[in-house]
């Protein structure tokens, strides 16, 4: 990607992420410490979207960055993705929480919250055109293929996502960390596999982009 393009879009990403600093849509647009718009490289082909963000978030005003966004980093270096070459948000922007006795508590997003939200995600897909998206847990699944989307059921299968993007959906990172006795390997093994279909399918598109790339390339040799 060149160097122009890269900055073409971290400019666009910035005038979107102050906009969605500025919206106050829902509720919680007034109760959340930062808005949490995104991060990662505007030129990954791979784009990575989780629920909403937590405390840790909401504090730093990063996605995934606590517990969960480690867990998240060690399971794309293990398909050897270093996370800032991974474009990473989430299906809405503040944190939704609930009042508790010590103070917020974290929520899902209610469905008025992530269609409130969704023309920031639609826009973060539009610039950074990744080849593909990986949804994490059952609300960015749902939000993505439709309210009767069933995680365990669906998880692990290719979907055509917004603008005909490859869009698979897997196990959120959290729910692994809730995992006890037993279950722990059985959906680490799940995930595991979620994640190696993911590498596969970038090493496809990669592949195929280089043989559609060749004639191109053959014509600088000109005449010779
Ligand atoms: N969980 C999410 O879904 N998103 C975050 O950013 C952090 C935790």
């Amino acid at each position: 990607m060149s160097l122009e393009e890269r900055a073409r879009r971290e400019r666009l990403l910035q005038q979107e992420a102050d906009t969605a600093a500025a919206c106050r849509l829902c509720a919680i647009g007034s109760q959340r410490r930062n808005n949490v718009y995104g991060e990662g490289d505007s030129c990954a082909r791979l784009m990575v979207v989780g629920e909403g963000p937590g405390e840790t978030e909401d504090e730093l005003g990063r996605p995934f960055v606590g517990r969960a966004g480690q867990l998240l980093d060690r399971m794309l270096s293990a398909i050897d993705l270093p996370r800032d070459e991974v474009y990473i948000c989430n299906t809405v922007k503040c944190r939704p929480t609930l009042a508790g006795p010590r103070g917020p508590r974290n929520r899902a997003p209610e469905p008025d919250e992530m269609a409130n939200c969704r023309p920031f995600l639609d826009r973060q897909i539009d610039i950074i055109c990744p080849d593909v998206i990986l949804a994490l847990g059952s609300p960015a699944a749902k939000s993505f293929l439709g309210r009767d989307f069933q995680i365990t059921k669906m998880r692990g299968r290719w979907y055509g996502g917004p603008n005909g993007i490859p869009l698979m959906a897997t196990f959120h990172p959290a729910y692994v960390l809730r995992q006890t006795g037993g279950e722990i390997e059985a959906v680490k093994r799940l995930v595991w596999n979620d994640l190696k279909a993911v590498r596969t399918k970038l090493d496809e598109m990669a592949a195929a982009e280089e043989v559609s790339l060749q004639p191109e390339q053959f014509s600088l040799f000109g005449d010779a």
